[in-house]
C-alpha cells in the first residue's frame, strides 16, 4: 500500500473513534514514528504530512496497566507528559485502579490478553502483565507460564517491528530460595523447576532469556528490572501478599496469620519509589540492558512486619502461626549497588512511612460494602 493510502486508512480509523493512533492501520506496514523522526521517506511525504498524526508526546504501552504497579506507572508516565496506552485483561487488575485516569486526554485503555499478538504503534513498551501474588499465579499455573512466556514473545515481536524500547518486569523470584545473601544480579539463583512456585519463577526466567536473546539476535533495546517485594495503595486486598494481608487483618481485628515461625525475611519497597526506578531504567542509554535489582534493601522478618502493622493500626488482632507454604524463600534482600550506580536511584520511603501511607487506602476500601462482600467478610 502506498503512503497516501496508509494515510487515508489511518484517517478512517481515527474518524471511526477507535483507538486512533495506537492501532496499526496495516499490520506491520505503517509506522507512526515519534516526534523528530521522518514520517515517510517516499515522495508521498506531503500527503502523509497533511494528516494529523505527528506525536509530540512519547507513546508508551503499559501491559498489566490496570494492576497494582501498572496503575502507578501509568499515573507517573502521564505526569511526565507521555501518552499512555494501558493494556490489561483484568485477570487480577481492576478498572477501579485506573478509573481516575480514564478521562485524561493522554490515557487510553484496551482490554487485551498479552498471550495473543498485539498490533499498536508506540515508542516504548513496559511489559508488566502477569499475576504477581502466589495465590493468584498458582490459581491457573499453566496460564501464568503462558502469560510470562507468550506475553514476552508478543511484546518482543511488537518491539522489534517498531524498534521500540522494551522493559520487562522481572522478579526477585528468579533467585528462588537464595543461597547468596543479599542477592546480586550475578547470582543465578536456586529455583525448584517443578514446584508450585515454578510457573511464576521459571516463566519469568524464560522471559528474561527471551529478552536477552532478542537483544543479542535482533539488537533490540531491552531493559530488565528484577523487582523485589513492593507494597502500597492498590495492592489487591485479597491476593494474600503479606503487607496487604496483615493490614486488612489488622483493620478488621482478625488474626494476623504468620506462615512458618515468622523468621523468614523480606525487603519491602514502597510503590512510588519502585516506579521511579522503572522510568529511570527505561531512560538509560542503549548499553544498559539490566538485569537491575529494584527494591528496598531494608530487611525485616515477617514477625517484625506483623508487629509494625499491629502497632500502626492500633489493632487488637493477635498473631497466629500457620504452616509455611512450599518453596517459601527463607530470606530476600536486594543488593542495589547496580541501580545506584547506573540509575542514580535508591528508595527513599522507609517501611514505617510507607505503611502509614498504605493503611488509609485499605481503611477506606474496607468501608465499602461491595469490597467487603467481594473479599468474603
Ligand atoms: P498485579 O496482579 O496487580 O498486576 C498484574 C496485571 O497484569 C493485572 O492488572 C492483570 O489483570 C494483568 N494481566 C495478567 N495476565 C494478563 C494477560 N494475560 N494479559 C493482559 N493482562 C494481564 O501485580 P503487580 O504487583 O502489579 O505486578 C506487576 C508486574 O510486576 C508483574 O509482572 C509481576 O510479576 C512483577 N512483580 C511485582 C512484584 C510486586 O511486589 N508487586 C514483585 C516482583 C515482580
Ligand atoms: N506470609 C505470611 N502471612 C501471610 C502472607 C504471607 O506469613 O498472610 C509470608 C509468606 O509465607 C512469605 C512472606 O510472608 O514468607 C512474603 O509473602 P508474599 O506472598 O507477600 O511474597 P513472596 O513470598 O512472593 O515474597
Amino acid at each position: 500500500m502506498s503512503c497516501a493510502g496508509l494515510a487515508r486508512q489511518t484517517r478512517q480509523i481515527r474518524g471511526g473513534g477507535l483507538l486512533h493512533s495506537w492501532i496499526s492501520a496495516n499490520r506491520g506496514a505503517i509506522y507512526i514514528p515519534s516526534y523528530g523522526k521522518p514520517l515517510c521517506s517516499s515522495a508521498e511525504n506531503a500527503a502523509v504530512g497533511d494528516v494529523d498524526i505527528m506525536h509530540l508526546e512519547q507513546r508508551v504501552l503499559v501491559t498489566g496497566g490496570a494492576g497494582f504497579l501498572g496503575s502507578h506507572l501509568c499515573e507517573q508516565l502521564l505526569e511526565r507528559g507521555c501518552q499512555v496506552l494501558c493494556v490489561d485483561n483484568f485477570y487480577t487488575g481492576t478498572r477501579r485502579n485506573i478509573e481516575h485516569l480514564l478521562d485524561h486526554k493522554h490515557f487510553e485503555l484496551l482490554r487485551h490478553d498479552v498471550t495473543y499478538p498485539l498490533h499498536v504503534e508506540v515508542d516504548e513498551i513496559y511489559n508488566l502483565a502477569c499475576p504477581a501474588s502466589p495465590i493468584h499465579y498458582q490459581k491457573d499455573p499453566v496460564q501464568t507460564t503462558k502469560t510470562s512466556v507468550l506475553g514476552a514473545l508478543n511484546m518482543l515481536g511488537l518491539s522489534r517491528r517498531l524498534s521500540a524500547k522494551v522493559f520487562q518486569a522481572s522478579t526477585s523470584e528468579v533467585y528462588g530460595d537464595p543461597a547468596v545473601h543479599p542477592q546480586q544480579e550475578e547470582y543465578w539463583g536456586n529455583v525448584n523447576p517443578i514446584g508450585v512456585r515454578s510457573c511464576y519463577d521459571e516463566g519469568k526466567r524464560c522471559a528474561e532469556t527471551l529478552f536477552f536473546d532478542y537483544h543479542r539476535q535482533h539488537g533490540l533495546e531491552i531493559k530488565v528490572a528484577r523487582i523485589f517485594n513492593t507494597y502500597g495503595p492498590r495492592t489487591h486486598p485479597n491476593d494474600g501478599r503479606v503487607v496487604s494481608s496483615f493490614i486488612v487483618q489488622a483493620l478488621l481485628g482478625k488474626d494476623i496469620t504468620i506462615f512458618g515461625d515468622g523468621t523468614q525475611t523480606r525487603s519491602f519497597c514502597f510503590v512510588e519509589d519502585l516506579v521511579q526506578g522503572f522510568i529511570k531504567l527505561m531512560n538509560t542509554g542503549r548499553d544498559v540492558t539490566g538485569p537491575v535489582n529494584l527494591g528496598n534493601p531494608g530487611e525485616f522478618t515477617i514477625g517484625e512486619l506483623a508487629d509494625k502493622v499491629i502497632d500502626l493500626t492500633g489493632s487488637r488482632s493477635k498473631v497466629v502461626y500457620r504452616p509455611l507454604p512450599a518453596d517459601d524463600p527463607k530470606q530476600r534482600r536486594p543488593d542495589i549497588a547496580k541501580a545506584q550506580r547506573l540509575l542514580e536511584w535508591e528508595p527513599k520511603v522507609e517501611l514505617e512511612e510507607g505503611l502509614k501511607r498504605t493503611i488509609p487506602y485499605f481503611d477506606s476500601l474496607l468501608s465499602e460494602d461491595g469490597v467487603k462482600r467481594a473479599i468474603g467478610i
